[in-house]
């Protein structure tokens, strides 16, 4: 923020100048210097691999995020997940066999994993068995001997169980959700937990490596590419993997019955699988989704992964649609602007993701607003008209409040004002620049944080660059003061 940032640069010049009057003559004598920079007797070299004294603390059992504050843990980032899941629709029951590659960031006497139910067995720690127990979702890990930080370490562990479906502050629900022929596999922004031990934050990206068996005749999605799929003893397996780095709350696992088309779609293969009760209403929808990558791909940069497709399952009670990397889930066929909504997560939201919850609208604003964009191109309304059209919402309406950037609560994650007050927000960036300086920083926000973490401020810090103008204010009013913005 233009504003702010002269502000404490002009702090820090007042702090520096006061220090200096206050050691004076500290300052200019500095008798010690030179024999700090010619010392009489070198110090002894040190290896620099000596490992040091080890301090083992236990990791965090949560990374503090405002409104799931013990979703994820401290001390360790995961680099690859790697599970194998056997599914039994008929009873429900889930096997697992994870094995995940981690890297410590302390040295470690013990750290935590988010997993919601199952029985454990065989949890190990670089192959040696660990102790473990369970509070609520943290499954509290003792290695046999602790892990030096910077190190890289291994946890393995079986689990089998029903797993229980996540109802959320909001009371909608996610998670592993059963439907007639297999499950719809859902996790924002908390449901992963419910269906793989997992640091279940989205600050920490990981690769995936999913094998699901399934009884011979359904299918097992999830991220990435297909690997392979193999069958015995009447049952078959499907092994996918993500290759980029994935938030937790974006993979899934939905399995049923589908026909699965594949083709190449931006460059990059496409799985695109329809419960044969969604073909007739999915299809002419479905058929856009190669132009929207590629309309998308035009204005906010090349497509982030390396595949694409969608999921369109029968699951109504789950009421939503979820962006799940590269292959966002559908509860029934998709209109059109939802399908375009989801695709446009795949650089917002899944690739530019959030750091904290209450910043949702960094994801849902840019995927509304994109709604706009596809509407715009296809010629069907512009987005000063959909603007034009909210913006007569008498300001007693719900369309603005909670402010997009103002939750406090995590019971107002998906309200709509995230959604359109949000859209609204980037809608009336772009009155205020012009239309080149605000598709370049759609675009540039991307570049600059492809497959990381961002924040509101960054946002502001970037549009306040790229228009070389003081966007406070405008910020302020659009995102976070109650209320209907009066101007802009
Ligand atoms: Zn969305």
């Amino acid at each position: 923020m233009v504003a702010r940032r002269t502000g404490i640069r002009a702090a820090l010049v007042a702090l520096t100048v006061g220090m200096a009057a206050l050691v004076p003559a500290a300052a200019s004598a500095a008798p010690w210097r030179a024999d700090v920079r010619h010392p009489h007797h070198p110090r002894p070299w040190v290896p620099p691999w000596h490992p040091g004294p080890l301090s083992p603390q236990a990791g965090a059992p949560g990374l503090g995020d405002p409104f799931f504050p013990l979703a994820g843990n401290g001390g360790y980032d995961v680099g690859n997940y790697s599970l194998k899941l056997d599914y039994e629709p008929s009873t429900g029951v889930l096997a697992g066999a994870a094995v995940i590659t981690a890297r410590a960031t302390q040295d470690l006497s013990r750290f935590d994993l988010d997993l919601r139910g199952f029985t454990l067995a065989n949890v190990r720690v670089d192959g040696r068995p660990a102790v473990f127990t369970r509070d609520g979702q943290e499954l509290v890990i003792t290695p046999a001997r602790p892990i030096r930080a910077r190190t890289a370490f291994v946890v393995s562990l079986s689990y089998a169980g029903v797993p229980e479906v996540v109802t959320d502050p909001d009371g909608s629900i996610e998670g592993w959700v059963p439907t007639v022929d297999g499950a719809f596999v859902v996790g924002e922004p908390q449901g992963s937990p419910s269906w793989f031990p997992a640091n279940d934050n989205p600050r920490d990206k990981a690769t995936y490596d999913v094998a699901i068996t399934v009884p011979l005749g359904l299918t097992a999605m999830s991220n990435g590419v297909l690997a392979g799929t193999w069958s015995r003893g009447g049952r078959t397996t499907w092994a996918w993997r993500e290759s980029s780095p994935m938030a937790t709350y974006l993979a899934t696992a939905t399995l049923g019955r589908f026909t699965l088309t594949r083709s190449r779609v931006a460059g990059v293969p496409s799985y695109v699988a329809v419960d044969p009760s969604q073909e007739a209403a999915s299809a002419p929808v479905l058929a856009k989704l190669p132009a929207m990558v590629d309309y998308f791909s035009s204005v906010f940069g090349r497509y982030p992964f390396d595949a694409v497709g969608a999921i369109v399952d029968d699951a109504p009670e789950v009421g939503y649609a979820l962006e799940s990397q590269t292959k966002p889930n559908f509860d029934r066929a998709p209109g059109e602007f939802t399908l375009a909504h989801e695709i446009a997560h795949q650089w917002y939201g899944n690739s530019v993701t959030l750091t904290v919850w209450p910043d949702i609208w960094l994801n849902e604003g840019f995927a509304a607003y994109s709604e706009w964009l596809w509407g715009e191109h296809t010629g069907q309304f512009t987005a000063q008209e959909v603007f034009d059209d909210l913006y007569a919402e008498p300001a007693d309406s719900g369309l603005w409040s909670p402010p997009p950037a103002g939750l406090t609560d995590p019971a107002q994650l998906f309200s709509g004002s995230v959604y359109d007050r949000g859209a609204m927000t980037l809608h009336a960036l772009r009155v205020t620049v012009g239309d080149p300086v605000f598709f370049r920083i759609l675009k540039r926000w991307y570049a600059q944080n492809r497959d990381g973490n961002v924040t509101t401020a960054g946002f502001i810090a970037l549009a306040e660059r790229e228009s070389r103008q003081d966007l406070d204010a405008f910020f302020a009013a659009w995102l976070t003061t109650p209320g209907k913005p009066a101007s802009w």
